[in-house]
């Protein structure tokens, strides 16, 4: 029940963004993120983990799920059923998802979202494949099934008549067993539920990136709404010398943001 008209525009604060994250990437990855866009999304911002910590979020925004700290996709999954149960919980109008190594511009989204309306069936996101992925049925190999999905470190967004859709397939631990029927990981099952079962398309954000592409490739960045790093993997830009911004993902926030506490810190050395 909420007082909020249900026409009024968009704003930062019907967004639920939710970063999957694990203990031992708190320093390593979650840090760089707190310093930066999610200063700018401070009280829309949930962290879900499988341990606790000391961080500086607003009191019950670091959400230890208790899956198991695992890269197996059983321990993934059981981390986007929590994330998903928690959104439906809130009155937020979408549900955006992101990884612990992805850089978002907030008013870029915010942007993104107003042009899209959050009663009708919205999967954005950005899929990883150049065609959808095909998998067979736990309960019948015979039978191949094909599916898109966002891949999840790019990042994606799910409007809350579609999350309402997804119930009878993800709340209640529900997303966990539909996971292990096609053996594929989180992101593949938010697919599956919304494209295979659900018959909804995915609408293609190629303003999303994660580092599954060339990142160095990349231009007009102010214009983009996600990105990611890894190893040999980083966006091409001036700012920060490599010591001191090794994922460039500093340079780009002050880039974005220039007036930023953080810049000030890091232009003093
Ligand atoms: N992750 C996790 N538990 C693990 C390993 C990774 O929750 O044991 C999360 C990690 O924090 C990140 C996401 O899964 O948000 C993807 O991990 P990573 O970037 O290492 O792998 P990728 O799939 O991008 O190669
Ligand atoms: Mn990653």
């Amino acid at each position: 029940p909420s007082l909020k008209s249900k026409n009024k525009r968009t704003e930062i604060d019907d967004i639920f963004i939710a970063i999957k994250t694990t203990k031992r990437y708190h320093d390593r990855r979650l840090k760089l993120l707190l310093n930066t866009w999610v200063a700018l999304a401070r009280e829309e911002t949930y962290i879900f983990t499988d341990g606790d910590d000391k961080l500086d979020v607003p009191e019950g925004h670091l959400i230890n799920t208790n899956c198991s700290n695992s890269h197996y996709r059983i321990a993934l999954s059981c981390k986007m059923a929590v994330e998903y149960d928690f959104f439906m919980i809130t009155d937020k109008r979408w549900f955006c998802h992101l990884d612990d190594d992805t850089y978002l511009n907030v008013p870029g989204l915010v942007k993104l979202l107003q042009t899209y309306n959050h009663t009708d069936d919205w999967y954005l996101g950005r899929p990883s494949l150049r065609h959808p992925i095909e998998v067979m049925k736990r309960s019948n190999p015979e039978q191949k099934i094909a599916f898109w999905f966002a891949t999840g470190g790019a990042g994606f967004c799910i409007s809350r008549s579609l999350a309402l859709k997804m119930m009878p397939h993800a709340s209640g631990g529900r997303f966990m067993t539909t996971s292990d029927m096609i053996r594929l990981p989180d992101d593949c099952t938010v697919g599956y539920i919304i494209n295979n079962l659900l018959q909804k398309e995915l609408t293609v954000i190629d303003r999303f990136h994660s580092h599954l592409e060339a990142l160095w490739w990349i231009h007009n960045l102010t214009d983009q709404l996600t990105f990611s790093y890894s190893d040999n993997n980083i966006v091409h830009i001036d700012g920060f010398s490599k010591d001191q911004d090794p994922t460039r993902l500093y340079s780009l926030h002050c880039m974005l943001f220039p007036a930023s506490d953080i810049c000030d810190t890091l232009r003093k050395g």
